[in-house]
């Protein structure tokens, strides 16, 4: 997909880490498989000289999300563990800023945006256009997506970057995602 970044965007790029890969804790099937697109966007957006803001999911153990609390998920991207990492091909430049996120004790953060900071960030690098890309697609990326459109940025969704954990969902979220006023290329 050819990607024309302009000065004022940002690239957002959704907890690419090995807990969402096949292997891990949480793995979407082909979650690996975003990450050789991801980077060719990084490249690029490290080319025109564009803020690349890489988050992760990042929980205490026992966390409030997981299923032995009584939350939706099974034990994933617990702090300092392997299955937290990055996808070690992601490409992480030097000066990407990075977004820790599902921190807390008392609750989940799905979107990037979510008590992270990240409109204030954005506002300081003057940032009017954001590209988001990521994991998953109908869970965070969706929420950071709806995010973005809520904090008046225009917002594009790159689907090949993407992936979902069930492909069930696949055209609610992103007549969803549309309806909100997000670009899905
Ligand atoms: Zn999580």
């Amino acid at each position: 997909m050819k990607v024309t970044f302009e000065q004022s965007d940002a690239l957002i790029i959704v907890d690419v880490q090995n807990d969402f890969c096949p292997g891990g804790k949480l793995a979407l099937d082909e979650g690996d498989e975003v990450v050789p697109i991801i980077n060719a966007m990084t490249a690029q957006a490290q080319e025109a000289g564009i803020p690349v803001f890489v988050s992760r999911d990042w929980h205490p153990c026992h966390h409030v999300s997981f299923d032995e609390r009584g939350g939706p998920w099974p034990e994933h991207c617990v702090q300092d563990t392997k299955g937290a990492e990055f996808h070690p091909d992601l490409s992480v430049p030097d000066g990407a800023r990075l977004i820790s996120k599902g921190a807390r004790f008392d609750i989940d953060q799905y979107s990037a945006f979510d008590k992270t900071g990240l409109v204030s960030e954005l506002v300081h690098l003057d940032v009017k256009r954001v590209w988001v890309v990521g994991l998953a697609l109908e869970v965070c990326v969706r929420a950071t997506a709806l995010d973005a459109v809520k904090n008046d940025y225009e917002t594009i969704l790159v689907e090949d970057g993407t992936r979902f954990i069930d492909r069930a969902d696949a055209d609610k979220t992103r007549q969803e995602l549309k309806e909100a006023g997000v670009t899905v290329k």
